[in-house]
């Protein structure tokens, strides 16, 4: 088994699309980043990264990279699955956090998970996604940012497959 971690943190700014887990969320602000900014998706991706012990999420996805201008994270999400295959591991468990002050998330919840669940071909009872807020402290609780956390066991996989990236 392998564990990671991992933290992202974007601005909040207007004229952007609030995306978290793959879902639109409404709000009247959303997060600026070279990709959509799934703040969330990120943390994942790169708890997977840190778990297999290959770096960090900016060294296999540079943001000089025109390619991934704009790139759905949830296309970036399946490239690391795709990493991790290669490295003859699977997801155990998921435990994620996103910070923000608003909106509530509660009702995006079980598709942010779905949508995390199906990317990484796991069951979604493997991935838990939570939220919290920033009570009116620092970047979060000033709606400056959201931020997210992340927590990640890998299981070796009994059956060594590659997949071709
Ligand atoms: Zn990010």
């Amino acid at each position: 088994m392998r564990i990671g971690q991992a933290i992202d943190i974007h601005q909040l700014v207007e004229n952007r699309d609030l995306i978290l887990g793959g879902v639109k969320i409404e709000h009247e602000k959303g997060l600026l980043g070279h990709s959509d900014a799934d703040v969330l998706l990120h943390a994942i991706a790169e708890a997977i990264i840190g778990a297999l012990g290959l770096g960090d999420l900016g060294t296999h996805f540079p943001d000089t990279d025109e390619k991934y201008k704009g790139i759905s994270s949830m296309i970036l999400l399946a490239e690391v699955e795709k990493l991790m295959v290669n490295h003859n591991y699977e997801i155990g468990n998921i435990d994620s956090t996103i910070l923000i002050e608003e909106p509530k998330l509660v009702k995006y919840k079980e598709e942010m998970e779905k949508n995390i669940a199906e990317v990484l071909k796991c069951d979604v009872s493997q991935v838990n996604v939570k939220a919290t807020r920033g009570e009116k402290l620092g970047f979060v609780g000033e709606k400056k940012g959201v931020a997210a956390l992340a927590t990640v066991v890998l299981k070796e996989r009994e059956k060594v497959e590659y997949v071709h990236i």
